[in-house]
Formats: C-alpha cells, sequence, structure tokens
C-alpha cells in the first residue's frame, strides 16, 4: 500500500467509499515504506492526501498495477508506461489515472504547510502563467483562486471522476463511456497543473524535504506515460518546457 494512512483519516473528514474486496495496490512509486516515512510524508499531508485505493475491475487493475511495478521496478520506463500485449486500453489508462492521481495528491500534500494563500495567492507555474479554476458544471466562468484552494477544487474534482462509476467502472466487464479518452484528458491537463506549481513555487521546499528524486521519477513517469498515449496538447506543456525536453531527450 502507499503508505500507512487509512481511510477517513484525512483532517477534512469526508467520508471515502470503501471497497472490502480490493486488496491495497501495490506502491507505484519507487520508495519503500520506510523511505517514504524518512522523507516526512504520512505525518505531515493528512489534509490533501487521500489515497484512492479501489483498483478498476477490482483484480484486473491490481495485476495491472503489479505490471508497472515491476516494470518500473526494473528501470524500464519506456516499457512502463506501454500498453501490455493483450490488455484493454481504457483498462490501463484508468489504473494509470489512479496512480498518477495518488502521486501528485502524495506530493502537493507534503506542501500543504508550505502552500498556502499568503505564499501562493494565485495558481501560478512561473512568472507568466496563471492558472483559474473552473469545472464547467458548478463554476463555468473561470474564477482567480489562491494556489491552495485551486489545489481543492482540482483534486475534488478528480476524485468525483475516479469514483463514479459510469466514468471509471469497478466491476469486470462494466463498459467505458465513450468519451472516457476525453475525460482521462482532462484530468491529465489539470495533474499537469500540480507539478508545474511545485516545481515553479516549491522546488526549494521539496529539496529540503529530500522529496526530489520522489517528485522527479514521479514527474518523468508521467511525461512519457503522457506521451506515449498523447494524452496532453504541447502548449499545455510549456511551464515546464525545458524540463519535459530534458527528459525526453535523456533516454
Ligand atoms: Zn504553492
Amino acid at each position: 500500500m502507499l503508505i500507512g494512512i487509512r481511510e477517513g483519516e484525512g483532517r477534512l473528514g469526508r467520508k471515502r467509499k470503501k471497497s472490502a474486496a480490493s486488496p491495497p495496490p501495490p506502491r507505484l512509486n519507487l520508495l519503500s515504506s520506510a523511505e517514504m516515512s524518512l522523507f516526512g510524508f504520512g505525518n505531515r499531508n493528512l489534509k490533501t492526501f487521500r489515497p484512492k485505493k479501489n483498483a478498476p475491475s477490482g483484480n484486473k487493475g491490481v495485476q495491472l498495477r503489479k505490471y508497472i511495478d515491476a516494470t518500473l521496478g526494473s528501470g524500464n520506463i519506456k516499457e512502463a508506461v506501454r500498453l501490455p500485449a493483450g490488455e484493454n486500453l481504457n483498462e490501463w489508462l484508468a489504473v494509470n489515472t489512479i496512480d498518477f492521481f495518488n502521486q501528485a495528491n502524495l506530493l502537493y500534500g507534503s506542501l500543504t504547510e508550505f502552500c498556502t494563500p499568503t505564499t501562493c495567492s494565485t495558481m501560478s507555474a512561473g512568472p507568466t502563467v496563471e492558472y483559474r479554476w473552473a469545472d464547467g458544471v458548478k463554476i463555468i466562468k473561470p474564477i482567480e483562486v489562491s494556489a491552495p484552494k485551486y489545489m481543492e477544487y482540482l483534486m475534488d474534482w478528480i476524485e468525483a471522476q475516479l469514483d463514479d462509476e459510469s466514468i471509471f467502472p469497478q466491476r469486470i466487464g462494466s463498459p467505458f463511456p465513450p468519451n472516457f479518452q476525453e475525460i482521462i484528458k482532462t484530468i491529465f491537463k489539470r495533474l499537469f497543473r500540480v507539478y508545474a506549481h511545485i516545481y515553479h513555487s516549491h522546488f526549494q521546499k521539496i529539496i529540503f524535504l529530500k522529496e526530489e528524486a520522489h517528485l522527479n521519477t514521479s514527474f518523468k513517469h508521467f511525461i512519457f506515460f503522457t506521451r506515449e498515449f498523447k494524452l496532453i496538447d504541447k502548449r499545455e506543456l510549456a511551464p515546464l518546457h525545458d524540463l519535459v525536453e530534458s527528459i525526453l531527450h535523456a533516454y
């Protein structure tokens, strides 16, 4: 499992759906539990760290996660993102979406005491990029909010998609909706903004927390995955253009 935080322990106290049949998913990141606690994960981020425990399609999702773990663990990042032979594309996208959500949530969760309405009054990614929040349903006209508020909207929105069984079916054989890949693209576009804000505004703190290897590994995996399945427009990546290029050229 990710770390020793159980569902429902977050300070927000929200009720989490339990899926008793699913065993805890294996960790996607490359840190051991001991390393995670060494890095301070697990005791500083209760507020926003809300790991998803339910793998899509039960055991199938768990199997795919094991495959990701094994290939990533062997250091083969290109192989780790590729659709495994004979597997369903949407299933593969779903499992990875949940894992990237968990990773971004965990990384940002470690920064909540440093990312406040005072330090980050807007959701920026460098001096020239500022994101405004709209979900197209409850908030149509984009609103300017602080970075922590934006993150709250963003994580809540993604979590609502992941919890919606008409989008992320839990039962084997249940169909994915026809617009599944469009939804996935929006999720990944928004997850990128979490990385962009962390790199631009909090990288010194990440170094201080000794989380930079974890952040870099996670982002590298994210970039290769989104490239493999063409999930994010190139212009969306502009705030981290140099970093993205260096990642892609290093392989
Ligand atoms: Zn911030």
